[in-house]
């Protein structure tokens, strides 16, 4: 990220017979909500207060009378403001040394603070400050594989920050910390998204899975199609009802579950089959929902990654007879904790999976089933709920992005690119390259040494992970899967990196190829 520059901003100001009145709202004038309000006055003339800076705190100034030079710095450049009216406010990003020079007598200076005074804050030695400016520099340089702080940066997404902690704060203020409102209009919210008749907040993506198989009466003795490369969380729902999974090998190019092999893994006992969105592709779902419907299995999309996904213009989450979603905080639509939610359009369903998510219980203390404790809170479900206004506007830079990828990387030998079936409208929950010829790990290293940080989603298959040793998978069964864990390296995407850090990737792949 480069850094952010001081800049005067023009102060919004209503001229009246009775007096002229100036406002600053704290957005969108300002872009940060603020903490702190103080004033400088009497200082005597021509005077200088101590100089220094600030390491996170950001300020807008506005001199109220008389005038004032600000001087500001760091280790690469200098700036000077003169402030001698009301009508613009000079906004202070942290990291920038001051000095407050020239006060005319009459001079009054308010000042905005993004945060409450905080001695740790400041650096108050010019030397100590030059060293640390440098450093953060270099730091800065590094591309982040998840920027997930960037969400609270008011320079990065607006006044989201300010929405999510006001909206967090009367969650807390109000008392009441299960259920309530707040959860019914996310979870409608949500199920217009997915264009779906009901979605359900539960606890995490798991469960939602989990609820998934219990509500269409999935349990011991009973078979779910799986597809062989996932994250474990499709297995493990099903093995926790107590059912049998069933992998599917995965086609080489997307990843996603081989459709054509599906109905060769049916057998009397299958109950189910979980397609998995993987990576924020949609399947391949109008061969599977013929086949499902054909032989009475039970259609559970995992569309954990695949929050806005399109499958020939509709919704991952309206594809099938129910859909699982994660809030985890990394997926595309991201909570502040555990969090997801179950979409569906079958009422009787949708009731099923409420009451066994809330103790098998419909009515308090009378418990029909053997159910979870698997509820989303109000606190992730305001914040949900402000995210997802924003999520189609992250999505279609996650496309950017991805376009950006694809004609940076083209044609390199040794690295395919995502291929994208013609019906599927991506969200790039990942984007995964395919590294041949043993060279992943030698990428991998020589990208974490230019600062860019990457990730491997999977490194093993499900039938190779030690939880699964008791079940009768051998190594070599499902050679696809094997492989795309062998060669598989998810490179940083994000809405929130700016092109020119996807750029500085495309150069260091580029460069470890050519
Ligand atoms: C994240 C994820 C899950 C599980 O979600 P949690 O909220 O972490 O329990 C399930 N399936 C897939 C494909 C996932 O990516």
């Amino acid at each position: 990220m480069s850094k952010e520059l001081p800049h005067l901003q023009t102060v919004r100001t209503l001229h009246r017979p009775e007096g002229t009145l100036g406002v600053v709202e704290s957005f969108p004038d300002l872009g940060f909500g603020f903490d702190r309000f103080y004033f400088l006055t009497n200082v005597p003339e021509g005077a200088s207060r101590g100089a220094h800076a600030h390491k996170k705190l950001r300020q807008c100034l506005i001199c109220l009378s008389g005038s004032v030079v600000i001087d500001l710095c760091d280790s690469e450049q200098r700036y000077s403001f003169e402030l001698s009216s009301h009508d613009q406010a000079l906004i202070i990003p942290p990291g920038y040394w001051r000095d407050l020079r020239n006060f005319s007598g009459n001079c009054v200076v308010g000042v905005l603070a993004s945060k409450l005074y905080d001695e740790t804050d400041y650096i108050r030695d010019f030397d100590m400050f030059l060293e640390w400016d440098r450093q953060c520099r270099v730091v800065s340089d590094d591309v982040p594989f998840c920027p997930l702080d960037r969400y609270m940066e008011p320079r990065s997404v607006g006044r989201l920050p300010r929405d999510l902690r006001a909206s967090v704060q009367s969650v807390l203020d109000s008392g009441y910390y299960i259920g309530g409102a707040e959860v019914a209009a996310f979870e409608e919210a949500f199920a217009g998204a997915c264009r779906a008749d009901h979605a359900i907040g539960v606890a995490n993506g798991l469960e939602a899975l989990q609820l998934c198989l219990m509500a269409a009466g999935i349990g011991p003795g009973d078979e779910v199609i799986i597809p062989a490369h996932t994250f474990i969380a499709t297995a493990l729902a099903v093995t926790q009802v107590g059912a049998e999974p069933v992998l599917v090998d995965v086609e080489g190019d997307t990843a996603l579950i081989d459709v054509a092999r599906v109905a060769d893994a049916i057998t009397p006992r299958t109950r189910a089959v979980i397609p998995v969105h993987l990576y924020g592709q949609p399947v391949d779902m109008d061969g599977l929902a013929g086949l499902a419907a054909r032989r009475g299995l039970a259609l559970i999309e995992d569309a954990a990654q695949a929050h806005g996904a399109e499958y020939k213009g509709r919704p991952c989450g309206s594809l099938g007879d129910m859909a699982a979603f994660s809030f985890y905080p990394t997926k595309n639509l991201g909570a502040v904790g555990d969090a997801g939610a179950v979409t569906t359009s079958d009422p009787a369903r949708a009731e099923r999976i409420r009451m066994l998510g809330n103790y098998g219980s419909k009515i308090r203390y009378q418990h029909e089933a053997l159910g979870l404790n698997s509820r989303l809170d109000p606190i992730q479900a305001t914040v949900l709920l402000r995210k997802l206004a924003e999520l189609a506007d992250w999505n279609e830079r996650r496309r950017a992005h991805a376009a950006r990828y694809d004609a940076g990387l083209d044609g390199l030998d040794g690295l395919a690119t995502p291929v994208v079936r013609p019906w599927a409208t991506p969200v790039w929950h990942v984007y995964a390259v395919q590294v041949r010829e043993g060279r992943r790990q030698a990428l991998q290293e020589y990208l974490r040494g230019r600062g860019i940080g990457t990730n491997i989603h999977y490194p093993t298959p499900v039938h190779r992970q030690s939880c699964y040793r008791a079940q009768d998978w051998s190594a070599g069964q499902f050679p696809v899967a094997e492989r795309i864990c062998a060669e598989t390296l998810s490179l940083p995407l994000d809405p929130l990196h700016a092109d020119d850090e996807i750029d500085r990737v495309i150069e260091a792949v580029r460069s470890f190829f050519v």
